[in-house]
């Protein structure tokens, strides 16, 4: 049991907190990082359940593809562009002096097929999982099936007895709602407050059962797991806990490791990669970063970005707590413009992964997120979700930080900078209606 006190004794020896309850825009250095994993940290998942995954997608394709006729040009893979955007970073050079070396890259989950964000990862491939398990149990599909036969009639009849839910702020609720309704299932999503009303009204409209409160995230999925625990054909998607979700979001990297290789982007010791990816919960940055961390080893270093209004994933893992602290325990509100990213207690189980392989986390303000949206729109004509653009925080202020220039001279990065090449992982945005977007032009101008 965490107690108050055991709370305060921890944030007391966590100097870094007095800085983040000010909600001053930082980095936070992970100290139990390791650079060579010798001997090799123990972690519960491995490559191969990573090879796994990625098979599963492959066999689900046929399937997503008659589905999902948007997939014709992967051939029902659900994968995002990697492009380089160098205005961009002549823009942060120019406009925050961000002193940024080596190739600035997008990685454009915001523009995912089906549900226009990283959630399009994570949130469709455990719905997929669990279809297989389902179908294969029943006797309604083999390994060797073409699975596209379980968008038949009677199969989607099977699939209407079963009930899928799970909590959300907005973007995982759209993906695993889509795709839980596009196979049959009677789908309930729990929108936190934070959710937009037009995703409601999205999935409203593809005959998903939409539960709205007036809470903050956590209650959300406490109650949806509640209601699915009184219905033996419900299905809880667990965010916080899920490891099949952390696998679809770690298959990220396999596939990003062809986009480099196609677009001869080395990644080795003269070449270190960065990637910067924004987190809420944790699950799909930590699934992203897992999967690079299996892929590229020491030469990828990963960060993430957290709103300053809602760092769980700092508190959690600076003050060792981990799912055991809220943001709410150190005085902040957990609200911010970041929808995808307004979440107040971190997963556990990522932050316990994380623990050796995250090199650090950066916070960022609301009032940034709209100035670095409007920046990609103007340099690159790309348009993000606010959460999406918490990343460029990274970007922006790794050669500011004293703690990050300091950080790059003891790994001995900082000599390679020029020839570094530099991912920020755009997560969400390509389904926002014009409206919004409108309005999201005109905050904190
Ligand atoms: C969900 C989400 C994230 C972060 O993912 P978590 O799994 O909650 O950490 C980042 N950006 C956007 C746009 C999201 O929807």
């Amino acid at each position: 049991m965490t107690t108050k006190h055991n709370i305060e004794a921890a944030v007391a020896q966590t100097p870094i907190i007095e800085r983040v309850k000010k909600q001053e825009e930082l980095v936070w250095i992970n100290p139990q990082y390791q650079q060579e994993m010798d001997p090799p940290v123990e972690l519960e998942l491995t490559m191969a359940d990573i090879d796994e995954a990625e098979s599963r997608l492959l066999r689900f394709a046929p399937l997503i593809l008659k589905a999902f006729p948007e997939t014709v040009s992967l051939n029902g893979l659900i994968e995002s562009e990697l492009r380089p955007i160098p205005a961009m970073k002549k823009r942060i050079n120019e406009k925050y002096q961000a002193k940024l070396t080596g190739e600035l890259l997008l990685k454009m989950d915001s523009h995912l097929a089906i549900a226009g964000s990283v959630k399009a990862r994570g949130g469709i491939y455990e719905v997929l999982k669990y279809t297989e398990d389902l179908a294969i149990a029943n006797g309604r599909l083999t390994f060797n099936d073409n699975y596209d036969k379980l968008l038949s009639e009677q199969n989607r009849q099977f699939f209407s007895q079963y009930t899928i839910q799970v909590g959300s702020t907005g973007n995982l609720g759209m993906s695993i709602g889509i795709i839980a309704a596009a196979l049959g299932y009677e789908a309930i999503v729990h929108m936190s407050a934070d959710a937009k009303q037009w995703k409601k009204e999205l999935l409203r409209g593809r005959g998903v059962t939409v539960m709205e409160y007036d809470s903050d995230y956590g209650k959300a999925v406490e109650a949806g797991r509640q209601l699915s625990e009184q219905n033996p054909k419900s299905y809880f998607v667990d965010d916080e806990n899920s490891r099949n979700l952390f696998l679809g979001y770690a298959v990220a990297a396999k596939r990003l490791k062809a986009q480099l290789i196609e677009q001869n982007i080395s990644v080795d010791a003269e070449h270190p990669l960065f990637v910067y990816i924004p987190c809420g919960v944790g699950g799909a940055p930590g699934g992203v970063g897992f999967g690079l961390k299996q892929v590229f080893g020491e030469h990828v270093q990963l960060f993430f970005a957290e709103p300053t209004q809602a760092p769980c994933m700092l508190v959690g893992m600076s003050t060792g707590l981990h799912n055991d602290i809220s943001v709410v325990d150190i005085g902040l509100t957990g609200l911010t413009h970041a929808d995808g990213l307004a979440v107040n207690r971190p997963s556990g189980f990522v932050g316990g992964v994380m623990e050796s392989l995250l090199s650090g986390i950066f916070t960022v303000s609301d009032q940034n997120l709209y100035h670095y949206m409007r920046d990609m729109l103007e340099t690159e004509a790309i348009f993000l979700e606010p959460s999406a653009c918490a990343a460029f925080t990274g970007v922006i202020n790794l050669g500011h930080y004293e703690a990050t220039r300091h950080y790059l001279s003891t790994q001995g990065l900082a000599d390679k900078m020029a020839s570094a090449n530099h991912i920020v992982w755009a997560t969400g945005g390509s389904l926002v209606p014009e409206v919004t977007r409108n309005e999201y032009i005109k905050t904190f101008l």
